[in-house]
């Protein structure tokens, strides 16, 4: 499968242009604050919250950074004006963070302080393990200011996450718990699946025992069952904590939690980058590559017999 999905992503650049956005427009709410809007609207519809991401390429000036600063800041105004359920979730790197400490900082304080001044809240994603000593001493500068409308994410797959988790549990954080997906090093993370998901139920459990609000940020159907599990046997009631998928990815599972009761948040990215920003996710991580080329052909097969597939 591994070569299968490298072969894929290196295939991609040829791939005309209207037929990746055709096969990324799932995943992708569309180049403009529009589309995030309209898709945030048909989420909400049904049930569910958002957390929107503003795409973008990798900063190489404070101006790009500060653009997107102002794009969070008209994300805000947009979603209270139109009075959408979504927050919004910011990479330190899109805010300067490759630049410098003390500007990226600056930049999420603008960001976290317009989000309290509407009572919206500001997720940190988590990028690769070279930034998470930095971004997870700015989540606590941050919140020792006392920006408390601001959470952060742990990657499951990273060695250090229990000590991370034990680090941070005197702020009760909000956590989003994922996997984690960048290729990082055996010393650093594990590469096993099932050494993955054993990572991701003790994570869990530690942050619960922590009284953390989790965020259980998954689409893999044994984890739904035990984070289902986990969070019954403790009574944790419905706004205790919430389960999040990506925008297109397993829709039928995300369909299943809203009918069961569960909160249940949809991240979706939008921005004019969408097409650099998709090559460079491909190209860092090809197993996504993999999942997209299952599911379309999934959904080709699934359209000529006549089934809507599972999504
Ligand atoms: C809301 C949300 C926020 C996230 N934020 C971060 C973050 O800040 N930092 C970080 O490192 N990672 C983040 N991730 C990604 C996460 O770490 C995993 O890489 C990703 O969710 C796949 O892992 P999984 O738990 O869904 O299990 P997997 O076993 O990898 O996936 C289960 C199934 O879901 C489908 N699937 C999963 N991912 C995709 C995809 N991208 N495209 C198409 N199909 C897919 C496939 O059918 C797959 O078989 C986030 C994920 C979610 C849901």
């Amino acid at each position: 499968m591994a070569i299968f999905d490298r072969a894929i992503v290196r295939l991609l650049p040829a791939v005309p242009r209207p037929v990746v956005q055709k096969l990324s427009e799932r995943y992708i709410a569309g180049p403009e604050l529009k589309d995030a809007r309209e898709a945030v609207r048909r989420i909400n519809a049904e049930g569910k919250l958002a957390t929107i991401d503003v795409l973008g390429e990798e900063i190489t000036t404070e101006e790009e950074a500060a653009a997107i600063v102002r794009a969070y800041q008209n994300v805000f105004a947009d979603l209270e004006h139109c009075e959408l359920d979504s927050n919004v979730s910011v990479k330190l790197t899109a805010l300067g963070l490759k630049l410098g400490y003390d500007l990226c900082r600056d930049n999420l304080r603008i960001v976290v302080e317009d989000a309290a001044s509407r009572r919206n809240f500001v997720r940190i994603d988590m990028e690769d393990s070279s930034t998470t000593d930095d971004t997870l001493r700015l989540y606590r500068e941050l919140r020792e200011e006392g920006y408390d409308n601001l959470g952060v994410v742990l990657q499951a797959m990273l060695r250090r996450t229990p000590s991370d988790i034990a680090a941070l549990a005197d702020l009760k954080p909000s956590v989003r718990l994922c996997k984690g997906i960048y290729l990082e090093p055996p010393d650093v993370a594990y590469q096993d699946f099932e050494a993955v998901r054993a990572s991701f139920v003790r994570a869990l459990e530690a942050l619960l025992d922590a009284e953390c609000y989790v965020a259980i940020a998954t689409h893999d159907e044994w984890l739904l069952a035990k984070g289902r599990h986990l969070v019954a046997e403790r009574g944790l009631r419905r706004d205790d904590y919430e389960f999040q998928m990506l925008l297109g990815v397993r829709p039928a599972l995300g369909d299943e939690l809203v009918l069961e009761g569960h909160r249940l948040r949809i991240y979706v990215p939008f921005g004019r980058h969408w097409y650099a920003y998709s090559l460079r996710r491909l190209q860092e991580n090809p197993k996504i590559a993999g999942y997209i080329a299952a599911d379309t052909l999934g959904r080709l097969i699934g359209r000529r017999n006549g089934s809507r597939g599972s999504g």
